[in-house]
């Protein structure tokens, strides 16, 4: 879980005497990476996410501006708060800063008592950001249930089949060239076009016990109880239909001149022996070969495949 035990701070500055100044003072409460260029921020955020970053301006290369417009187009590392703390004194480079999503602007020389009470302010402001976060069970982007919400679901749903003796059946789903689809027309249109997967895939299902999630960034998770293999192939099959009749264009696909999706379905009688990370293998398995073969296809993990991955997930 996020946020546990000491808040994990970045300190951006190209001028070594002010990271020390700012670590000195306030490495006994946090954890503290630093930074003495946008690139190298930029790349420590993605590996090793912040819950907060005090950020400089006027740095060679990438400015702070740049690395802060970065962070907040980027669904990842959106929520990360930024601080700017910065020489440049003008109104417009205070209201630049704020406008761009910055939380807070602190003026060099600064005074320390004040920094790091505003510090422990957004902190704790984080802290209860990410509580509410992990509460949640639904996706904040497309409105479906989110990764925690499959997870007890799929608990559920696997100790009942096990015990009444049912099969139960699991579609894993990913979109393909996704990437090439934000790079080729940006983040918004990639979030848009998210949300609107998400819609028919919901669509697609018409029995209540069915259950969708969306399992990743653009992978989502189907559940279906009391399922066969070939019941969940024609299920599976239509979600790929309702998707490509969406007709969102994606020029850069190699699958189609549309948005597509690859599906892998797998199916078990759940039993003690093993767990329920079965399921999600053999899915993920068949999720693979349709994306081996041509991609926007759905394909079935084999009754061997099922079989051979029993002794792994044990
Ligand atoms: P493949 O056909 O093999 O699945 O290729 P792909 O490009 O879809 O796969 P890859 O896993 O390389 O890329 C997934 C991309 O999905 C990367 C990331 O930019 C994008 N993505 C993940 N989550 C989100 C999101 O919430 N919003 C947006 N816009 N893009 C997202
Ligand atoms: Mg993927
Ligand atoms: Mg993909």
């Amino acid at each position: 879980m996020k946020n546990q035990g000491r808040g994990k701070l970045l300190l951006v500055d190209d001028i070594k005497a002010n990271v020390n100044i700012l670590q000195l003072n306030l490495k006994t409460d946090y954890h503290i990476d630093v930074a003495f260029d946008g690139e190298s921020a930029l790349e420590q955020v993605a590996k090793n996410p912040p819950d907060l970053i005090l950020l400089d301006i006027q740095m060679p290369g990438i400015d702070g501006y740049e690395v802060c417009r970065r962070l907040k187009n980027n669904k990842n590392t959106e929520k990360i708060p930024i601080v700017f703390i910065t020489s440049k004194n003008e109104e417009e480079d205070e209201t630049k800063g704020l406008e761009l999503g910055a939380i807070d602007y602190i003026i060099k020389p600064f005074s320390m008592p004040i920094v790091k009470a505003r510090v422990k302010n957004l902190m704790q402001m984080k802290k209860q950001q990410d509580i509410l976060e992990n509460l949640s069970l639904i996706d904040g982007l497309t409105g479906i249930p989110n990764r925690r919400y499959f997870d007890l679901m799929l608990h559920h749903e696997w100790q009942r089949a096990m015990r009444t003796e049912t099969a139960l059946a699991l579609i894993m789903i990913d979109i393909d060239f996704f990437k090439t689809y934000n790079d080729y027309y940006g983040h918004v249109s990639g979030d848009e076009c998210l949300k609107s997967v998400a819609q028919a895939l919901t669509a697609s299902i018409n029995r209540s016990m069915d259950f969708i999630a969306r399992y990743g960034g653009e992978e989502f998770a189907v559940i279906l109880p009391g399922t066969s293999i070939e019941g969940a192939l024609t299920l599976g099959e239509n979600m790929r239909q309702n998707v490509m009749n969406l007709g969102i264009a994606h020029k850069q696909s190699l699958a189609a001149d549309f948005i597509t999706i690859s599906l892998g379905v797998a199916n078990i009688i759940p039993k003690k022996e093993y767990g329920q990370r079965l399921l999600i293998e053999g899915a993920d398995k068949a999720l693979y070969e349709a994306k081996r073969n041509s991609r926007n296809i759905c394909r079935r993990c084999s009754t061997e495949d099922m079989m051979d991955l029993q002794n792994i997930c044990k």
